[in-house]
């Protein structure tokens, strides 16, 4: 089990802690659209800034590729965060992003103080893992928190390369919630134990679903993924997504969760249309009757109710990817259902991956999930058991 240092274990009072944050917040014509990434962050910086520590806030938004992308500044940011925090939020505007008005800026602070930096990918540096920029940041802080969870799974300047450079690195509360729910619900899963996948690609959780037929009872497949275990048993399947290099992967995964005693289930049903998109006609069709010029974009009603039914009484379940093309409502009934009979359940549930979060939202069920994971990739490798270079860079307790 993993036991990092956190936020609780550490003295702050009158020293420079460097937070690297997830401000990646959706943005339209220069305003932000969804605060939940801001809200989330806020009890690191509050214990924070209750504990008389000088908090100098750092992020990276969108991907500015090592240039500064006026569009992408994170100065939006600080005039929000410091609406949330109900104090002043000075923001350093630097291209170079350590600059500057970094430096005079956290030179000025008082404990209790914070200072938001800018965007960490106008450094080209930054997702090198370059020493020079992992200095530069250092140079600003005696302490650094990891509170991004969406990027531990990559190794970058601002969340892997500092902690080189400083006197102690720990996690903050959001990341610290993250490895809870995750590694608990990996290495120590109330059972029954459901894992549901779904999403475009089968190449893309190659990794998860062979680790999880290891530690689940039941893994359900659907979405774009589902397709390419049903061609690999013969089915047709008409235009629907195929990973044709991965038939044969599928069927290890068959002959391996037959041999753990693992139940793997598939759709049996599937809703087709000719078009990609939601106003174009569609039916449901059995396994194998897809025609050649239709394509698969959710799973039929027989499939929902057999996939509701499995979940019924889990008492854990991890689910990560839409059931179908679930952005068209037409398409998304699959996706819905499981949705809500996730909230159904008293166990405790897991969401990873946006389009999943997305459709618990968009129902309403948010406050119903046990966890919603700040991270769509990094909760997927830490699902297929990786270690994330964000989480392992913090010291250990
Ligand atoms: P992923 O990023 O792998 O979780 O995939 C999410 C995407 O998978 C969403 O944009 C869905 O629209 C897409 N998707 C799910 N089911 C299907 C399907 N049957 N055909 C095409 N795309 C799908």
């Amino acid at each position: 089990m993993l036991n990092k240092k956190s936020i609780d274990d550490i003295n702050v009072k009158g020293k420079r802690v460097l937070v690297r944050c997830d401000f990646n917040v959706p943005m339209m014509n220069g305003e932000i659209t969804d605060v939940n990434r801001l809200v989330q962050a806020l009890p690191t910086i509050k214990k924070l800034i209750a504990d008389g520590g000088k908090v100098i806030l750092c992020s990276h938004l969108g991907k500015p590729k090592g240039e500064p992308k006026p569009e992408l500044s994170l100065a939006p940011v600080a005039v929000r965060l410091a609406e949330l925090l109900a104090q002043p939020v000075v923001f350093a505007s630097d291209d170079t992003v350590v600059g500057e008005n970094a430096k005079a800026a956290v030179a000025a602070m008082k404990d209790g103080d914070v200072v938001l930096l800018q965007n960490t990918r106008y450094r080209v540096e930054e997702t090198k893992n370059v020493e020079a920029f992992s200095k530069d940041l250092a140079s600003l802080a005696d302490i650094f928190v990891n509170d991004a969870f969406g990027t531990a799974h990559r190794a970058h300047c601002s969340n892997v390369g500092i902690t080189n450079f400083v006197e102690d690195s720990v996690v903050g509360y959001l990341m610290q919630k993250e490895i809870d729910f995750l590694g608990n619900a990996v290495n120590n899963p109330v059972r029954p134990f459901v894992a549901i996948l779904g999403g475009a690609k089968v190449s893309d959780k190659l990794a998860v679903i062979d680790n999880l037929l290891d530690k689940v009872d039941t893994l359900i497949i659907g979405g774009g993924m589902a397709y390419t275990f049903l061609k690999a048993q013969g089915y047709e399947i008409g235009l629907s997504l195929l990973d044709a290099e991965k038939m044969d992967y599928c069927l290890d995964m068959m002959k391996k969760a037959k041999e753990k005693g693992v139940s793997l289930l598939l759709p049996i049903d599937t809703v087709v249309a000719q078009e990609f998109k939601n106003d174009t006609p569609f039916k449901t069709v059995g396994l194998g009757e897809i025609e050649a010029d239709w394509e698969g974009l959710d799973i039929g009603e027989k499939t929902r109710e057999i996939f509701v039914n499995a979940v019924k009484d889990a008492k854990t379940v991890v689910w990560n990817g839409p059931m179908g093309v679930s952005e068209f409502d037409n398409f998304a009934k699959g996706t819905l259902a499981v949705a809500e009979a996730l909230a159904k359940i008293e166990g405790t549930t897991i969401i990873g991956g946006g389009d999943s979060a997305a459709a618990v939202n968009k129902l309403g069920y948010g406050d119903k999930m046990t966890h919603i994971s700040t991270g769509g990739g990094a909760s997927l490798e830490f699902l297929e058991g990786k270690v994330l270079p964000g989480v392992a860079a913090a010291n250990d307790k």
